[in-house]
């Protein structure tokens, strides 16, 4: 019998050469993209003013079921990957449960968190391309800090639109950004249109990602060379998030081990479509069945209260439609502290597979969650963020049903970063002051009410 390690490290040989494409196995693929302009579904070429050409291919490839990493990309990722899966023996002791909890740790570099997988491709691909850079939004930080790095590795400059209420809380992510050389602007701003109009009509706003995407776009598409990246949502960083997975799975069968559950944080769907890439696909080709969860903020309830419609994928509109679950692009949802977990919609990918019910989701609340942060930084000595501690909470949950049911279950979780930027959160669940916003229903429907009309097809 193999002793059970308490991390497992892939060797950089064992680290996967491909990525995954999950739509390849899909009964049913998402329905397509639409662009605004003509409302017939988007062209690759119709993309290209906004994404580099190889990323756009990646975006509408719904056949490809292997996409090769290319070297250059691995060169980078091998110097952070590949990340350890690890067996959280010492929370399993404390909650006294018969389940066995495993956890994927993404937030091994200095991003700290999932992210860098996406901007090390995405950076490579618009360098490789001969741009002359890029630009992006970031809400809590960990993005724009990912493309800065990753920028800074292929030398191309780059604009980071920071949501202006993460732009405050979050100071020494500025700087760590500016390391990498990246130019940081507080959003909504005044250096574009939309963040002119935007401020005009709400000027104590503290913006939203969303907004914070329109500008980092009008930018793009006004300056000459810039393409303009995003870490979320989109297919294409689904693709390159699947390294997650895969590296989990292979890691899992060294341990002869399969995951009966498989529980990820959901923002925009990055990190768990990653995550659960290859398990899903056992599950699209009948060889296994395990539950998958998305895990989503109770203030930003997406899956949970969102419709599944035709939306855009910023405040602007300006990007092509997709179908997904959303709140409306025009929803701002409360300041909570996941600020990587507020945007109004949802990966369409995933919202398909949710639609379909191949997963599932649950909303949690705030204060759970960071109830659940702060067992775990204790009984496991890492600081997850707040967005990873959505995931926690819903493995804990799971495993003290396991208790109850006397179920030996294996349950795998994303902890998908750390939270030192986020002691702000921490500071004011230690005080008592966090508190746990959950939206009205008449309140969501002023998102829904911001829903593009689609003519019916
Ligand atoms: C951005 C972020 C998330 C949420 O984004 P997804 O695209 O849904 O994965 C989760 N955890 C961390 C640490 C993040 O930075």
């Amino acid at each position: 019998m193999v002793k059970i390690p308490h991390r497992l490290y892939l060797s950089e040989d064992e680290m996967p050469k491909q990525w995954y494409n999950m739509r390849a196995d899909m009964k049913e693929l998402p329905a397509p993209m639409i662009n605004p302009a003509t409302m017939q579904p988007a062209t690759e070429e119709d993309i290209y003013p906004v994404f580099c050409e190889k990323l756009a291919h990646q975006e509408l490839d719904n056949e490809t079921r292997y996409v090769d990493i290319p070297e250059e990309v691995l060169e980078m990722y091998k110097i952070y990957r590949p990340s350890p899966l690890i067996r959280a023996f010492n929370l399993e002791k404390t909650l006294d449960t018969p389940a066995k909890i495993y956890y994927k740790f993404e937030g091994n570099n200095t991003s700290g968190s999932h992210k860098l997988n996406s901007a090390i491709a995405q950076a490579y691909y618009a360098k490789d391309q001969g741009l002359k850079g890029l630009t992006t939004e970031t809400g809590a930080g960990q993005w724009g800090t990912a493309l800065a790095e990753a920028c800074s590795y292929f030398g191309l400059p780059l604009t980071v639109f920071m949501v202006k209420v993460s732009y405050q809380q979050k100071p020494f992510r500025k700087a760590v950004m500016q390391t990498f050389d990246a130019d940081v602007i507080a959003s909504p701003s005044n250096t574009t249109e939309i963040g002119r109009k935007i401020l005009a009509e709400n000027p104590n706003t503290s913006g939203s990602l969303g907004c914070a995407i329109s500008e980092a776009v009008e930018k793009a598409v006004s300056t000459e060379g810039y393409r303009y990246v995003l870490g979320s949502v989109l297919n294409q960083v689904l693709l390159h998030q699947s390294i997650i997975g895969l590296e989990s799975k292979i890691a899992m069968e060294k341990l002869d081990e399969y995951p009966d559950i498989v529980i990820g944080c959901a923002g925009g769907g990055s990190n768990l479509g990653g995550l659960i890439a290859p398990f899903m696909q056992d599950k699209l080709t009948g060889k296994a069945n395990p539950r998958i969860v998305a895990v989503e903020p109770a203030s930003c309830p997406s899956f949970t209260r969102g419709k599944y419609a035709y939306d855009f994928c910023d405040t602007g509109k300006i990007t092509p439609m997709a179908k997904m679950y959303t709140l409306g692009s025009g929803f701002i949802p409360s300041a909570n502290h996941a600020g990587g977990l507020r945007y109004h919609g949802m990966s369409p990918i995933l919202s398909k597979l949710y639609h379909d019910k191949y997963m599932e989701a649950v909303a949690v609340e705030q204060s759970k969650v960071f109830e659940a942060a702060v067992l775990f930084a204790k009984k496991e000595t890492i600081l997850p963020a707040p967005e990873s501690a959505h995931a926690i909470r819903t493995a804990i949950d799971e495993a003290l049903k396991c208790k109850e049911s006397g179920e030996r279950k294996t349950i795998l979780f994303g902890l998908t970063g750390t939270g030192y930027f986020d002691m702000t959160a921490y500071e004011s669940y230690h005080d008592g002051k966090m508190n746990d916003y959950i939206p009205t229903d008449e309140e969501l429907q002023k998102g829904f009410d911001s829903l593009p009309e689609i003519p019916v097809k």
